[in-house]
């Protein structure tokens, strides 16, 4: 398996097609050995109904149903445990993330680099309030820790199975995945974009 996709879920019913669509687009540009992994975090809409009627459709679409809401870090460790790829994508399921850019981040991870981390060069669609506890959270954040964590990044990124594999054994039981990938060390780099506005629905952290 070339590549695993992570696509934590929570309420996503009108963004699932589109983002099938455009994942499956770009991923099969670069290979056809691939799965997408949907992890359908509690939501209370139809998302678990798209998604259980595209893995019948399409032998890449797999996916693991939580019991109830366990939040975004807890969906998208477990996506990790179960991908198979060499290379694994984690990617938010409104599209802020574009999938367009995997194409750029896995060659550049077959350049040589463990991790490709995408880079905000713009943040459309968050309020004031939202950059502005971010960035005091961030600026909290590198004074308390000896670690560099990247500011204006999300978790999309592409991370290789040397990766997956030592988180797999972190100990952490409030993950903070960015964080921990940083922690690891090995050749990490990254690419910019311009981040977009949800494409339907609301975020899943209100105030
Ligand atoms: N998400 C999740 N569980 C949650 C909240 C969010 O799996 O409890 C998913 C959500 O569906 C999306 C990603 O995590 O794919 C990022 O969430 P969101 O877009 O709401 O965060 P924001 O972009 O507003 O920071
Ligand atoms: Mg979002």
């Amino acid at each position: 398996m070339d590549i695993s996709v992570i696509i934590p879920v929570y309420n996503e019913e009108d963004n699932i097609q589109l983002l099938f669509d455009r994942l499956t687009k770009v991923i099969s540009s670069i290979t056809n050995s691939y799965e997408l992994i949907f992890v359908n975090d509690g939501s209370k809409d139809r998302s678990l109904t798209l998604v259980d009627e595209l893995s019948q459709r399409h032998n890449q679409v797999k996916y693991i149903d939580f019991s109830r809401n366990f939040g975004h870090q807890i969906a998208v460790t477990a996506g990790l445990d179960y991908s198979i790829g060499k290379a694994v994508v984690i990617i938010d399921a409104d599209l802020q993330d574009p999938p367009e850019l995997i194409i750029d981040m896995y060659s550049k991870l077959n350049e040589g680099y463990d991790v490709v981390y995408a880079k905000r060069k713009s943040r459309k669609g968050e309020s004031i309030f939202k950059r502005t506890t971010a960035k005091v959270f961030y600026r909290i954040l590198s004074k308390i820790t000896s670690v560099d964590i990247p500011v204006d990044t999300g978790d999309f990124r592409i991370i290789s199975r040397n990766i997956v594999d030592l988180l797999k054994q972190m100990p952490e039981q409030n993950k903070y995945l960015r964080g921990q990938i940083s922690w690891l060390g090995f050749n990490q780099t990254y690419l910019e974009y311009e981040r977009q506005e949800r494409n339907a629905g609301e975020t899943g952290y209100p105030f």
